[in-house]
């Protein structure tokens, strides 16, 4: 019964006789014949390695062997091979069977064929390892990336903030740390308006950075001046975005923040500079302008052409100069804010039809056409206009110089009056379309070839923003240029200037 039961059995068992040499297996039942493919004449009086064939490095059979030697009991799993070669994963346990003085006599070894369970092991095993080493590969890319953008990030010389949905400082770079001569401990953790002396709890400020999240619209430009500590009174220049990562928003805020004291500094004393010069240059040309109108007071009658000619050309270059100083003078009155408008009603077409019958007067390589109406009546500051008309129509001239027509163009569009000053000139690229109003900006190419010095421009902006309106430029570059002008129309007496 008990040989039926072990053959009814679905482990391969095996008992070697470790009182012989060699230890040899005295049984096998069924169940290890169809595992190993073997029949019992081929297995009995065998050592069990003819099962390993070859394949002798395995350490199992080295924990096996000493087991055997110690008479212990040992569960290993160790490749085998089947009589036809084929390998087979045999899970074994030995279990030694003692006599009464503890001698080993016999080991008993069951067995189970767990090649699949094995494969299926090994798979996910070689999975785990194709998958670990994919970690490790974009754990490497990351943290490169990582250092990558930690390097930029600490060699940029702006001081940048990272901030959360709290406004509470998540991190700073070196360059935060070194212009506030401030801690990172002190830094990292706190809220934005407590860090030093309050100097970023300004409520305009709160308002805007808090409206970042919600709208992503970032903060541009927004100045701080402040008595900051262990550095002083500073100007420092804040922007701040809401942080995008590849195409997705974050909840971060990243604020850069700029110190701008010293080239302020150094733009207002260009500004004091520019006054000054022109204040002193105006002075003796003031001086010159009046001694060639008493020369040509005083002129005699019978005085020679040459003569005459050379007065007159004096005179022309003097205006001109003049002019240049008003212009510059104009320049930095706008700095300081300081420039005035004296309002007046005044007959706005016949200002535009007189000036530029004025300037043709003066002018034999353009025709000036003009057409249209606008408004009669106009209450502004009439000397400003004209020199906007005057700046545009000199411009257009100036940058056209293989035209011969210039198109001046006045109409009533709703409440608005409209001008506008049309070449067939070198024309702008769209990329100078808005620089060209900024002062002392020319556009590169033509510094050279025609004189100038970037400001016309930028004051008659000015002066149309000073009167409510706009003033921009169509232009295609070797086709020529149209600037307009848009004045709204206001019904305002003399007394509420
Ligand atoms: P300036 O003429 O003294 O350079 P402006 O402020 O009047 O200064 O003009 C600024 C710049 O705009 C010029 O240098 C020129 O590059 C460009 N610009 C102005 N008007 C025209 C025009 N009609 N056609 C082409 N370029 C123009």
């Amino acid at each position: 019964m008990l040989t039926k039961a072990l053959d009814a059995s679905i482990s391969g068992v095996i008992i070697t006789d470790n009182q012989q040499p060699d230890n040899p297996i005295i049984y096998c039942n069924k169940a290890f014949e169809t595992i190993s493919g073997y029949g019992r004449d081929e297995i009995i009086g065998h050592n069990c390695r003819f099962l390993q064939k070859e394949d002798r490095q395995q350490p199992q059979r080295k924990a096996l062997a000493d087991a055997i030697k110690n008479g212990e009991s040992i569960s290993v799993e160790i490749r085998n091979y089947r009589k036809d070669g084929t390998l087979f994963w045999n899970e074994l346990n030995m279990s030694p069977i003692k006599d009464d003085r503890g001698k080993t006599c016999y080991f008993i070894g069951v067995q189970n064929d767990v090649t699949r369970r094995k494969k299926a092991e090994l798979d996910l095993q070689h999975q785990k390892d194709v998958m670990e080493r994919k970690v490790e590969e974009r754990t490497r890319s990351l943290r490169e990336n990582e250092e990558y953008l930690a390097s930029i990030v600490q060699t940029v010389r702006e001081s940048l903030v990272v901030l959360n949905p709290d406004l509470k400082v998540l991190s700073v770079n070196d360059h935060f740390i070194k212009t506030f001569k401030v801690t990172r401990e002190e830094t990292e953790g706190a809220l934005l308006y407590e860090l030093g002396n309050g100097q970023w709890n300004i409520p305009r400020l709160k308002e805007l950075l808090e409206s970042i999240l919600p709208t992503n619209n970032p903060v541009l430009e927004f100045e701080v001046e402040h008595d900051f500590p262990h550095i002083g009174k500073k100007l420092m220049l804040v922007n701040a975005h809401r942080v995008e990562l590849e195409g997705q928003y974050r909840d971060r805020i990243l604020i850069a923040i700029e110190d701008v004291t010293d080239r302020r500094e150094i733009e207002r004393r260009k500004d004091d500079f520019l006054s000054i010069a022109s204040h002193e240059l105006k002075t003796p040309l003031t001086t010159i302008k009046g001694y060639v109108q008493l020369m040509h007071k005083l002129m005699p009658e019978d005085i020679g052409e040459k003569f005459k000619e050379i007065l007159r050309k004096t005179g022309l270059y003097v205006e001109r100069l003049n002019t240049l100083i008003a212009e510059l003078l104009d320049v930095s009155r706008i700095q300081t804010g300081n420039i005035e408008l004296h309002r007046e009603q005044f007959n706005f077409d016949k200002m535009v039809y007189e000036t530029v019958e004025n300037m043709q007067a003066a002018q034999q390589s353009h025709q000036i056409i003009i057409s249209g109406n606008a408004a009669e009546t106009y209450f502004g500051d009439e000397s400003h206009i004209v020199q906007v008309v005057n700046n545009l129509i000199s411009n257009a001239i100036k940058y056209s110089p293989d035209a011969t027509e210039v198109e001046v163009h006045l109409s009533r569009v709703a409440n608005y009056i409209k001008l506008s000053v049309k070449d067939k000139g070198m024309g702008i690229s769209p990329e100078y379309h808005k620089r060209i109003f900024e002062r002392f900006y020319r556009v590169g190419e033509i510094q050279q070839r025609f004189p100038g010095m970037g400001i016309g421009l930028y004051i008659c902006d000015q002066i149309i923003k000073n009167h409510g309106g706009t003033l921009w430029v169509e232009s295609e570059l070797g086709k020529g240029s149209t600037f307009s002008f848009t004045l709204p129309m206001q019904e305002r007496t003399p007394n509420e200037q």
